[in-house]
This record gives structure tokens, sequence and C-alpha cells, in this order.
């Protein structure tokens, strides 16, 4: 089974470390110093780093770490001339074997036009990059809403109980919008509360999964892309 730690980097950033058995990866590493730090302290060499988009803070550990470890860089072919060190390029047709995990591609543009997910769909565990947060979306730096939308589209169609590993700890602000759009809402209501206690104890929010979002992320609640486009310009200018 796989087992993921949680590495809070730079301000507000998570960088994740993965193990199925023997094998270990790192997803989005933002900066090399605490996850060497970390892969040192726990005796663990990375196999493989797995990329969701060429943002600086999802990349810029990279070099540093590929050069200790030597391990395998993958990140999406639409990328590739913007990521550092990509080994392997993959694209949505494309499903990885990690350690007998199959590790499915999913393309979800909008924050970025080639952002991809990793699904991990023996264990139910989906990386969503800076695509979905808790509560919250991606802001639109490359794409359109209408991109987005068929991006949550698409990871609305995994199973309620997948666990939902996001790029940010973002989720008071993400529950403050959602609470002003959709105040009525008791699960929402009771998240707000409950993951406030979380921040106030220093923890982070993170994982969140995918029937916890259908309930309570404004933006996975969408039918139409306009409602979707609606809620991401009132977000926008929150
Ligand atoms: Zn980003
Ligand atoms: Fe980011």
């Amino acid at each position: 089974m796989l087992d993921v730690t949680i590495l809070p980097i730079l301000s507000d950033n998570y960088a994740y470390i993965f193990k199925i058995g023997e094998t270990v990866g790192i997803v989005d590493p933002g900066e090399a110093a605490p996850i060497i730090d970390y892969l040192e302290l726990n005796n663990l060499k990375p196999d493989y780093i797995l990329i969701t988009h060429h943002h600086f803070d999802h990349v810029d550990g990279i070099e540093q770490i590929k050069s200790k470890y030597n391990c395998i860089v993958i990140g999406p072919t639409a990328e590739q001339s913007k990521i550092y060190g990509i080994d392997k390029r993959v694209c949505e047709t494309d499903t990885l074997d990690i350690n007998g995990e199959d590790v499915q591609i999913i393309e979800t543009a909008g924050h970025t036009m080639g952002h991809i997910c990793y699904y991990f769909k023996n264990s139910k565990v989906l990386f969503s990059g800076d695509t979905l947060f808790a509560m919250g979306c991606g802001r639109l730096f490359e794409g359109t809403a209408k991109d987005m939308f068929h991006s949550f589209k698409k990871l609305r169609a995994l199973p309620n109980d997948t666990t939902v590993y996001c790029g940010h700890e973002y989720t008071i602000d993400n529950a403050k919008f959602c609470l002003s759009v959709d105040g009525d809402n008791a699960a929402l209501i009771e998240r707000a509360k409950e993951v406030q206690t979380i921040r106030d104890n220093n923890k982070p929010t993170i994982p969140t999964t995918m029937g916890l979002e259908k309930k309570t992320n404004v933006f996975m609640r969408c039918d139409t892309a306009q409602e979707f486009k609606k809620y991401r310009d009132l977000k926008d200018n929150f």
C-alpha cells in the first residue's frame, strides 16, 4: 500500500514523500533542503520525482535532489521544455507502474495548460497539484474557466473515498470564500470550523477526500462552465 508523508515547504506549499514497499517517490519538490533533510533523517533514497506543473514552487528542488540521488523525474509532456531534468514525459493516455501500483495520469488544464494530476488507482490517492485544493481550485494563469471546469469534471469522476493531496495550504481562505457563496451548506459550515481548529494547532488540513470536496467545495459543486466561471471570477476578487 501507498504511504504518504506531508512536508510543508516554502511559505504555504506541500511536497509529498510516498513509499510503496521499498520504492520511494517525491511529489512537487519546490525546494530541496527540507526534503533532503527528511530523506537523510529517515534513511530513504528516492527513486522518482513526480511533477504536476512547471511553476517554481513545485520544481525548484529538482536539480539538487536529482544530482544527489540520481532519481527519475516524471512530468507532463506538454511542459517538458519548462521543467528541469525530465526523464519520462507523460500524458493522459499513459499509465505508470510504480512498484506494482497503477498510476493514472489525468490532464487538468486550467492553472497551467499542461498541468497533470497523478491518481494511484490501487490505493485511491490523488496528487492534485494546483488544480484541486481543499474547498478551492487553482488560479487560472494559462487556461480558461471552461478548461478548469472540464478538469474538475474529470476529477469528480474519481471515487468518493479517494484521498486527495494538493499543492498548497489555502484551506482557511478557501473555506471563507465557499461560506460567502454557499453559507447555508451545513457540511461546509461544519468543515470550516474543523479546519480552523486544525490550523489553530498548526497542523495541515490535508489530505481531503473527493467525497468531502463534492459536499463542500463550491467549484466541485458546479454543474455548468458558466457557473464555474462566475465563482472563479468572484474568488479572484475575494
Ligand atoms: Zn502553480
Ligand atoms: Fe503552486
